[in-house]
């Protein structure tokens, strides 16, 4: 087998704090809580973590804050040896999730952007190496919880060194359409794809079905889609490479291909879609085919969910995944 090609991550990591208690306190109330727990989060961290141990060369790029919280933020990162040579280490607060879960699992999320907000276009331009030097290459992975400016100089990056763009676009942000674009693929659940849609001007109905999203976000010029369906599995969308090869911005009928989530005993699904994309992105990376890398990143997403937490749920070893 090749080596596979590289995955670069730009994106935001945080220390997730976690507070389990009786039930969530209202307005000026104090309550007495169960548990207090810090844990690695942030889309990118997970997704990074989720390629590494799906068997690619990782790197995430990203910041943190001048804060305790950082070495936590990129903790299981290190572990599982991602490069980590060009995190930022910028004054203020590294991203922090204060998540407070109540007995019947109900939750309330408040989330400080911190560090991850100032990765901004001129750190991912330097990153890439500067204007006209060797931009990113392989796979570059990229989500929603860095600043629009950098997710859009990153697909500019990708283009200068050749990189294939996984997108995931969670949260939606507002992003350039030339970005949404150079996705190959676009990764979101149903309710992030019909955002997209929104954003490309193409809206439609409340109730519209994934394989109708799909087939329009391929019409507005994505070569490929996948939608995210929980445990009703993903849907992958791609148009023909070869008839398509005119770059972004062709159209055409793509070929859809249902592929089925692994039936598993779910615990916890938190962090199941950034263990799907960063997945997915490691097999891209291995030279899978699309629909192929869907199928590992079912398994690989399928075995997260078994067990709690988002990065501290994702499979060890791979004989795990085969296994599913
Ligand atoms: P999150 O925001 O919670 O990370 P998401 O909405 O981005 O989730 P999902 O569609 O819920 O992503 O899940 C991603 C993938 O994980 C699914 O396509 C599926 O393959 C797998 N998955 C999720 N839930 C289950 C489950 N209960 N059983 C098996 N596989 C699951």
């Amino acid at each position: 087998m090749n080596q596979p090609a590289r995955v670069t991550v730009v994106g935001s990591s945080n220390a997730d704090l976690a507070v389990t208690m009786p039930r969530l306190p209202g307005p000026g109330e104090t309550l007495l809580a169960h548990s207090f727990t810090v844990s690695p989060g942030g889309k990118g961290a997970n997704q990074a973590l989720a390629a590494a141990l799906a068997g690619a060369p990782t790197e995430f790029i990203g910041a943190v804050g001048r804060d305790a919280n950082a070495e936590e933020a990129l903790r299981l990162l290190r572990e599982a040896g991602v490069e980590l040579g060009r995190v930022r280490t910028v004054d203020g607060p590294t991203g922090v999730a204060l998540i407070s879960i109540d007995d019947r699992g109900e939750n309330s999320i408040a989330v400080v952007p911190g560090a991850n907000g100032t990765v901004t276009a001129d750190f991912v331009r330097e990153v890439g190496g500067g204007d006209g030097a060797a931009g990113l290459g392989g796979v570059v992975v990229l989500q929603g919880e860095i600043p629009a400016e950098a997710v859009e100089e990153a697909v500019r990056q990708a283009a200068v060194g050749g990189a294939r763009v996984v997108l995931n676009l969670a949260p939606v942000i507002e992003l350039a359409r030339e970005a949404v674009l150079a996705a190959d693929p676009l990764v979101a659940n149903e309710h992030e794809a019909a955002l997209v849609l929104e954003m490309l001007g193409a809206p439609v109905a409340a109730d519209a079905d994934a394989e109708t999203m799909a087939r329009e976000l391929c019409a507005r010029g994505l070569r490929s889609v996948v939608i995210t369906l929980g445990a009703a599995g993903s849907l992958v969308a791609e148009l023909d490479r070869i008839e398509h090869d005119g770059g972004p911005g062709q159209s055409g009928e793509p070929t859809l291909t249902r592929v089925e989530a692994v039936r598993v005993s779910a615990v916890d699904t938190t962090g199941a879609g950034d263990a799907y994309t960063g997945a997915l992105a490691a097999r891209l990376a291995h030279g899978d085919s699309l629909v192929e890398a869907a199928g590992f990143a079912a398994r690989f997403s399928a075995a997260s969910v078994t067990r709690p937490g988002a990065q501290a749920s994702y499979p060890r070893s791979l004989d795990e995944v085969d296994a599913l």
